[in-house]
């Protein structure tokens, strides 16, 4: 099946019987990584139930839901993350690049290689810009010149024009929305496919807000962005597609635009509208 025509059976199936499916719009989109039927719990305590929906390559995706819903443990299981966490059990499948990343033999470093990860809270090391950037690659054995990589990385954060003539100072003397692009092109550097973010302006002020949002903008035509946010009206701004995950359900996964138009479930209009949550 190609990745296309996954997309469109995912929306057919759960658009099925409303007037207004999306199914009937052309979905080109690429899948790059398929979450099926995925389930997560916390010492037997379930947290995710039975999600499924796909990733589409270059574009933004937003998981959406009141507080406790899910949203970061299902951020966190997509690169592995929860492997930390004790007591933790993922059942499904996240497919990437043909394999379940959860399957035995694939190596969970590779993975977090591949599906980068921005936290809330920035949290770059108590190290100077430059080593920020320059330690991923370095330890992960890149060869090429890492003068050439900090930049690009910082240019591509929209950071470089700020810090280049202090690379080699405290990234602590930063201010937040400049250490959350750091830590943004610290992820970069690692050159991965898929950037997971997990609310990463919650800490930050509008004026940051926007220059995050802005970046990220840009940055889709070449990652793929997975972003978990509380803030409604940033993932209609920002993303492509949108899922709506409550109690650990997926209420409704589609084009963002539809979901905050025009959504498909009762649940899914109430939350959108602020009359939960
Ligand atoms: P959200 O990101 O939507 O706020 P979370 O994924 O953080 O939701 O939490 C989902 C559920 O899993 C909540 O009931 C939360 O208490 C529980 N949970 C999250 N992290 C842990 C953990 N490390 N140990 C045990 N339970 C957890």
């Amino acid at each position: 099946m190609s990745a296309t025509n996954l997309v469109e059976e995912i929306l057919v199936e759960e658009t099925a019987g409303e007037s207004k499916s999306i199914a009937s719009q052309t979905f080109p989109d690429e899948v790059i990584l398929d979450i099926e039927n995925v389930s997560i719990s916390y010492s037997g305590n379930p947290a995710v139930k039975h999600v499924s929906f796909p990733i589409a390559k270059n574009r933004i995706t937003s998981i959406i839901g009141p507080s406790g819903c899910g949203k970061s443990t299902l951020l966190r299981s997509i690169n592995r993350m929860n492997d930390f966490i004790d007591g933790v059990t993922v059942d499904g499948n996240f497919t990437y690049a043909g394999h379940n990343v959860y399957s035995r033999g694939i190596d969970p470093v590779e993975v977090r290689r591949n599906i980068g990860m921005v936290f809330q809270k920035p949290n770059p090391f108590p190290k100077t810009i430059y080593k920020n950037i320059s330690w991923g690659p370095q330890i992960n054995g890149f060869t090429g010149s890492m003068d050439e990589l900090v930049e690009k990385s910082l240019r591509q954060a929209a950071l470089w024009d700020e810090v280049r003539d202090r690379l080699h100072e405290s990234a602590l003397g930063l201010s937040g929305g400049q250490q959350q692009r750091l830590c943004i092109a610290r992820a970069l550097a690692m050159e991965p496919d898929i950037l997971l973010m997990d609310e990463p302006c919650s800490a930050l002020d509008p004026i940051s807000t926007s220059h995050i949002e802005d970046l990220l903008f840009d940055l889709k035509r070449r990652y793929t962005i997975v972003i978990v946010t509380h803030n409604m009206q940033q993932a209609a701004r920002i993303s492509d597609y949108t899922a709506f995950l409550e109690m650990g359900d997926l209420i409704e996964f589609g084009i963002t635009d539809q979901i905050f138009t025009r959504p498909n479930q009762k649940r899914t209009e109430e939350y959108v509208t602020g009359r939960f949550g």
